[in-house]
Parts: C-alpha cells; structure tokens; sequence
C-alpha cells in the first residue's frame, strides 16, 4: 500500500460531544470520539496540543503514537486519555478505510453477527418506571437499565424509607417485564460500602443482570469486599482511564462485568488489551456508552472482535441531534445493533448536521442533600 501522512487534525465540538476528524495526505479520513464527560473543551485543547507532533506522521503506526503521547508528559489523567482515545479511534479508522476493510477485521476478525445491547430506562414515579421500561421493551430490547431510586433519593428520607423503595422499584420493573427480560440496576455510586452490600442482597431476588456502580469505584479493594459479600454481579470501570486502573479493579475481584469506555481508556487499542485482561479472568465485557453514534460505532468495532463481549449499553439514536449525525444511522433490529460490513468504522458523517447544532456546554450541577451537603453524581 502506497504510504501516507496525518496532514491536519480537525477536532469538532458538537451538541455535547467532542468529535475529531484526522485528515490524511491522500485524502483518507479518520473518524474518532473523546469521551471526557462534560470536560470536552479541555479535550479539545489537549487535542490541539498534541496536533503538531502528529502531522506529517505516518497514520499507521497508532500503538507507538500513543506511547510517544502518554509518555511525553509526567502527568496523566482523563484529559490526556480522552484526546488519545479520540485520535486512537481516528487513526483505526483511517487503517481499515485504506485497506478497504472494517476495523474488527484487522483487530482478530468477527466473533458475533450482531450485538445485544441494553436500553434505558427512566421515570419519577414507579408508574412511569414500569410505563417506559414495558415500552422500551415493545420496541424489542431484551434488557433494560434504570436507577432503583426515585429522584429525590438524596432529600430526607430513613434508611428503611429508601431502601425499601428500591427494592420496590426494581420488583415492579421485574414483575411487568417477566424473566425473559435481563434487569441492570444502575445505583450511580450513589450508596456506601455497607449500604450497597444490604441493597444487594435484598436485590438478588430479582436476579438483575448486574448492579452497576453501587458505591465511587475509587477504592477497588472495598469493591471487591462488597462483591464477595453480596450474591449479584458488580459492573463497573466507566471513569477509568488506564489499563493499570482496570488491573487493580481486576486483582481486587471487584467486578463480574467490567465497563471500558472506548472514548476514555485509549481508544479501541486500550479497550482491546482491557477485554484481554478481563477475559484472563472470566470476567466479561460492557462497554460504557453515553455519547454520540461515533462511540456507539465503535464499541460495535470492539464487541465484534473480543470472546468475552456481554451487552452493549445503548442510549437511543433515533431522534435529533444523535439522528442526524450519520448519513447512514447504524442498523438495530430488536434490540441488536447489526456489525456492519463498511470499512473502518462503517459509518460517514452528514457535515450538514455538523454546521446544524451549536455547542452545549455542561453546567457544574450535584445534588444537594437535605442537610446542604454535596452528595455524588
Ligand atoms: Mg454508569
């Protein structure tokens, strides 16, 4: 193959998303995603810090872009991550766009025809709960995720008084849907070690597939003490950035199911060797997916080549701005995103939806408790 070079990184804000377009010598493009939550300004910075040691490079050398990146500072973190994962992205696009094949293809090739993913699921009150997890459920999703607690969980309540409004919550949800239904309770480390161990266990009675989150992932050992000590499984790893943070997770047996985010924790390359490093423990893959159809394209790229892919978070992409940003919006049937056939990514932007929708910008907001403390998003 005639060889090329990285002429011009063009990083895109949109809506509430950060995009980036590489752009190559021979006209080959690159579509990548960073998923720094809320932070994408910053990214973008961080992006157009990195830009000049890229251009004129050869694309095809992405392991050694990223460790000359990583390494080129002392100090690391979500920022710097959520840029490589964006150009990591960018760059496996461009190699499999010029060898005119999709990105899994080159990455082990396909295990899976089609994904399984998991929808949300919202609502105030227990009635609207059950309304909109039985209609997502219409439109043939085969497991539903949503939060045991009601809105105002962080107002004063007792302990009892919470607790067992959960664990009414998530008994609705799995008496209006049945057993053929997979239930992922998503608690938002929202509990305490020793509260999260008492919900889980008053929990397992509704078999969820897995309870995500249940206290801030920040300490892996007390993790895997509340793993131990309650009968469903953990799913967690959203806001790691590092394959050295996801070791720790995994040494500490402190989830059944881990969750890269393909946008954060160094693009596909660093997805792939955290699936590697879940698999040599019988753990399972959930990849983290909240942000635009660029990141659901490629978590498809990883679940389509990994063994131990398990359910792919899915947040909807049928109504504006997310609608409008494919030409071609990725196929779901019943709940299953199909693996596409394209290469590369196997998806090509509309650059009018590009002009279309201006820059949101996150608001600083946490809850307030009932006492006026700060409580955790
Ligand atoms: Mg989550």
């Amino acid at each position: 193959m005639k060889p090329t070079k990285i002429a011009k990184l063009e990083p895109i804000l949109w809506d509430r998303w950060l995009l980036l377009k590489i752009h190559c010598e021979d006209g080959t493009t690159g579509i990548g995603e960073g998923g720094v939550h809320g932070w994408q300004r910053p990214t973008k910075t961080m992006l157009e810090t990195m830009a000049p040691a890229l251009l004129g490079k050869d694309p095809s050398t992405i392991e050694h872009h990223y460790q000359w990146l990583y390494r080129s500072s002392h100090f690391m973190g979500s920022v710097v991550q959520g840029a490589l994962s964006a150009i990591d992205i960018a760059l496996w696009d461009i190699k499999a766009k010029r060898f005119d094949t999709p990105i899994y293809d080159l990455m082990g090739g396909k295990t899976r025809d089609r994904v399984r993913c998991y929808m949300h699921v919202g609502g105030h009150t227990l009635d609207e709960l059950v309304a909109d997890g039985r209609a997502k459920v219409a439109q043939g999703f085969t497991a539903i995720r949503f939060s045991p607690f009601a809105p105002d969980y962080h107002l004063h309540k007792s302990y009892a008084e919470w607790a067992d409004e959960a664990v009414r919550r998530v008994g609705a949800l799995r008496e209006a849907v049945g057993n053929a239904i997979d239930l992922c309770v998503e608690i938002h480390r929202q509990m305490n070690p020793a509260e999260s161990i008492w919900l889980g266990r008053r929990l397992e009675q509704f078999h969820p597939y897995f309870y995500e989150d249940p206290m801030l992932p920040d300490s892996p050992a007390i993790m895997g003490e509340v793993q131990a000590q309650c009968n469903i499984p953990i799913a967690t790893g959203e806001r790691f950035a590092s394959i050295f943070e996801y070791q720790q997770l995994l040494d500490a047996r402190a989830t059944s199911y881990i969750r890269p985010d393909v946008c954060l924790c160094g693009g596909l390359s660093g997805s792939k060797k955290v699936a590697a490093m879940a698999e040599a423990r019988h753990v399972k893959v959930i990849p983290h997916n909240p942000l635009s159809p660029i990141s659901t394209a490629a978590c498809i790229q990883l679940d389509a080549c990994i063994p131990n892919f398990a359910l792919q978070e899915y947040t909807g992409e049928a109504a504006p701005p997310k609608s409008d940003l494919l030409v071609k919006p990725l196929e779901l049937i019943d709940g299953y995103l199909t693996v596409p056939d394209e290469p590369g990514l196997g998806i090509e932007l509309d650059e009018e939806a590009l002009e279309k929708y201006p820059v949101e910008d996150k608001i600083l907001d946490t809850p307030i408790g009932f006492d006026g403390s700060v409580q955790d998003r």
